[in-house]
């Protein structure tokens, strides 16, 4: 029998509940205030925004959290010198956990932005307090607790969708299967659910949800809050991807006052690689979503605050809004104002011309393959169309993971697009079938689910038939620039933003054809699509930033 598998608090336990000595506790006193507890009270309330970071002076705390069934499962009690507190307290967000004092606590209190003070202004101090913040959340994410509770059929295109929003967003959550969960059983009966409300939430503030939509969810658990229409921004960033987290945190860490807005989750496409391998500094490389989630975190360490998701419907230069400044109107009717803004809205998959794909896109055709899907696809044979980087990426991953990997591609061969590192690897995959020049021809199923995929190969044009539930397509993308349209910001023929010499004679680097509006990343016209380009626009389009602040 294999070991059971060993979660971070068995390894890590000491680096995610460390115990600062006196004269540390000495050290961040400055940036706190000091609060007195009495026995039994709460400290912090799953669901409600707390206080922030509790060094405990003096006192115990107990640390704990409900189990799906609803029974409190304790995680760690807190002594002298130790802290109360993970990542939702960069951010001000509601709590994860529960705590109580034991007995009278006496405990230094630091507000998320005096939090964010501490951890620059203390560099070793910071890096282990943040190491800690990062290990407890990643703890949280492990089991699932103090997140929520999605119900519904596992196969559920709704459940996918759900799981796959909190997954990219770094939100720990537990799902219920509906039809073989006791609990499951259970719980419908108690809210008084009908099968077609499925799959239904339930939020840790006690909220239930029936089938929401991402927005929806992301309110009822505090993911994103109110913008404030008065405030104006040094910059507006449009998109989380690597680009815009980038900029992200240059712009916070040289002083900037910057927002970023996300209609999905942090991470961008970036976020869906399941592994890459080509970014400076990670020999064996690293998932997309691990290296989205460092920036991500990192944004918010130098006060950088996030509106995701948040879709951006509209630019009203200032000229046009009327305000000296720009404003970005958002599709829940909110408003941002700011004094320059990024474009980092990246690209967006593109759909093969095939009849009915829109009827299984929500359980059977799948844009990226990450653990989720790959454990709807177990022991199965699935089908992937592409043939460039990202094809070649997800078909190494998905081939450890699936009984047979069947990858169409509509070109003589794999090397015109695809790393030869990528190449390689396949033809060593002995569960992976190559077949070139072919293309899809239909697709067959029934309520939303796939039973089978006919394509077309070779100078014949013979159909074959195979059965197949999951379709994974990799077959490029367009812009995402319709909210540009009226904003004054050129595009060229394909869709993608001009920027510098492109845009005109007198436009800085970076800039588009409206002044005071930058484009970076997949985005921009004549980009390398890669993460360390738009990462390195990211830091580069800061001082241009700085230079059109300064006039
Ligand atoms: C599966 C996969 C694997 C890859 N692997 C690699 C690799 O190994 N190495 C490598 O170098 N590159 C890889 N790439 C390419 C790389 O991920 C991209 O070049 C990079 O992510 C581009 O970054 P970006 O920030 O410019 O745009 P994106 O990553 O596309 O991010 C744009 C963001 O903007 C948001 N957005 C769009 N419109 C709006 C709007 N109106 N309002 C608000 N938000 C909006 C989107 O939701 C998205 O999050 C891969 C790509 C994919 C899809």
């Amino acid at each position: 029998m294999p070991p059971p598998a060993r979660s971070i608090l068995d390894t890590r336990a000491d680096q995610m509940f460390p115990t600062l000595e006196p004269p540390e506790i000495e050290r961040v006193r400055r940036f706190g205030r000091i609060h007195a507890f009495n026995p039994g009270e709460a400290l912090a309330k799953v669901g409600e925004i707390g206080v922030g970071l509790c060094f405990i002076l003096a006192g115990e705390v107990d640390v704990s959290q409900d189990d799906r069934s609803g029974h409190r499962t304790p995680i760690v009690t807190h002594g002298r010198g130790a802290f109360l507190g993970e990542l939702a307290q960069l951010a001000g967000r509601p709590a994860l956990v529960d705590a109580r004092a034991r007995g009278p606590v006496e405990a230094l209190i630091i507000a998320p932005d005096r939090l964010r003070a501490l951890l620059i202004a203390e560099a070793e101090l910071g890096e282990r307090i943040m190491r800690a913040l990062i290990l407890r959340r990643i703890g949280l994410l492990e089991t699932g607790g103090g997140g929520l509770v999605i119900v519904g059929r596992s196969e559920s295109g709704d459940v996918l969708r759900l799981a796959n929003f909190l997954r990219r967003n770094g939100h720990p959550y537990q799902t219920l299967n509906s039809e073989t969960d006791a609990e499951a059983k259970a719980l419908i009966e108690r809210f008084h659910v009908d099968a077609g409300q499925l799959p239904i939430v339930l939020c840790p503030n006690g909220k239930l949800l029936r089938n929401p939509g991402e927005t929806e969810l992301a309110r009822c658990i505090g993911l994103v809050g109110p913008i404030d229409p008065n405030r104006v921004y040094d910059v507006a960033i449009v998109g989380a991807g690597p680009a815009g987290l980038a900029t992200a945190v240059y712009a916070g860490s040289e002083g900037l006052s910057a927002l970023v807005l996300d209609c999905r989750a942090f991470g961008g496409q970036a976020g869906a690689s399941a592994r890459i391998e080509n970014y400076l500094g990670f020999p064996t490389g690293i998932s997309g979503i691990a290296l989205m989630a460092r920036a991500y975190n990192q944004a918010q360490k130098f006060g950088v605050e996030m509106a995701i998701p948040d879709e951006v419907a509209a630019l009203a230069p200032p000229i046009e809004s009327g305000r000296g400044h720009f404003v970005l109107n958002l599709a829940d009717n909110e408003r941002v104002a700011a004094r320059s803004v990024v474009i980092a809205s990246g690209v967006r998959y593109r759909r093969p011309a095939v009849k009915d794909l829109e009827a299984f896109e929500s359980s059977s055709v799948h844009y990226w393959a990450s653990p989720l899907e790959a454990k709807l696809c177990a022991e199965q044979e699935v089908a992937l169309v592409g043939a460039g980087n990202s094809a070649g990426q997800a078909v190494v991953y998905l081939a450890s993971q699936v009984a047979k990997v069947w990858l169409l591609a509509r070109g003589a061969d794999l090397t015109a697009n695809m790393s030869s590192y990528l190449v390689d690897r396949i033809a060593g995959l002995a569960n992976v079938e190559v077949l070139t020049r072919t293309q899809i021809s239909a697709l067959e199923g029934a309520d939303g689910m796939l039973q089978a995929v006919r394509w077309r190969q070779g100078a014949s044009g013979e159909e074959m038939r195979h059965l197949i539930r999951h379709l994974f397509l990799f077959i490029g993308a367009d812009p995402n620039t319709e909210w540009l349209a009226g904003s004054g910001v050129a595009l060229d023929a394909k869709g993608f933003v001009l920027t510098g010499t492109d845009a005109g004679a007198n436009c800085r680097s970076l800039e588009t054809t409206c002044p005071g509006v930058f484009a970076i990343g997949d985005v921009r016209s004549g980009s390398v699509k890669r993460v360390a380009a738009s990462v390195g626009e990211g830091a580069q389009v800061v001082a241009a930033l700085h230079g059109f602040l300064a006039t």
